[in-house]
């Protein structure tokens, strides 16, 4: 069993709220930098940069899974992490044909930018990407299973656009892989709302919207093979003694 680092919540510069530093190769280094081993990419409602981190990460070390941040109708934020590119393609149709057809103003919420591996601007994305879609927090995480993906409440201890802030509670059949507290929660904070997680997995993630954000939090895991989508799944259910180590842990590597 080894153990390996993971941010499964980072934003690129497709994000509007994201900062422009937020380019492919750059994330990249700055995982590489902070040790970092396996990374999700989750732009609000698309995955249309997956694509570039997925080839500015050949050869580096770093594995990257594709993902979503899905904003419901009742603006609940939940990871969508895909198994590979081609479902996350899938998947995003699915959330575009559901997404409002306000366009984004880049002056007033920032640009949407979909890249390439080199950071080359290839387009900009013209509706905006932070809205509610048409479909509840449950029928997300049902349609995530449904493509093979794994599901993340997002930043349930957050006052806003959680799934405990608007729902009250996590009902205890709700079929997610794990959820995630926000990194500015002291180890005791973190306990309680560990209770509101029920059995499952817990993770903190840095949220990244610019690059020094990476590495400052993150989750380890004990895994039986090299970081990836198949890993990290069994490692959410705790198959054959991996496991995901109490992000608060001082002594945590
Ligand atoms: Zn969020
Ligand atoms: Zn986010």
């Amino acid at each position: 069993m080894d153990l390996y680092r993971m941010d499964l919540h980072i934003h690129t510069v497709l994000s509007p709220c994201a900062e422009l530093d937020m380019g492919a190769p750059d994330i990249i280094s700055r995982c590489r930098e902070e040790d970092i081993d396996l990374i999700a990419i989750t732009d609000h409602n698309s995955a249309l940069n997956c694509e570039a981190l997925n080839r500015a990460s050949t050869g580096s070390g770093v594995e990257v899974i594709c993902g979503l941040e899905v904003q419901s109708s009742e603006d609940i934020h939940v990871l969508c992490l895909m198994p590979d590119l081609e479902k996350a393609r899938a998947f995003e149709e699915w959330v575009r044909k559901r997404l409002p057809p306000y366009r984004n103003i880049p002056d007033k919420f920032g640009d949407q930018f979909v890249i390439d591996e080199d950071n080359h601007v290839i387009d900009e994305y013209e509706i905006l990407l932070v809205q509610g879609i048409d479909a509840t927090a449950d029928e997300i995480i049902e349609k995530t299973r449904s493509f093979g993906g794994l599901s993340i409440l997002a930043h349930i201890d957050r006052p806003a656009y959680s799934y405990v802030a608007v729902l009250g509670m996590i009902p205890e059949n709700l079929e997610v892989d794990a959820v995630e507290l926000s990194g500015r929660l002291t180890g005791s904070e973190a306990l309680f709302w560990l209770e509101k997680a029920g059995k499952r997995s817990v993770i903190r993630s840095s949220d990244a919207h610019t690059l020094k954000d990476i590495g400052q939090e993150r989750t380890t895991m004990a895994l039986l093979g090299k970081p990836s989508f198949h890993e990290l799944s069994l490692a959410l259910k705790g198959v054959d003694g991996r496991k995901v180590l109490w992000p608060w842990d001082r002594n945590s590597p």
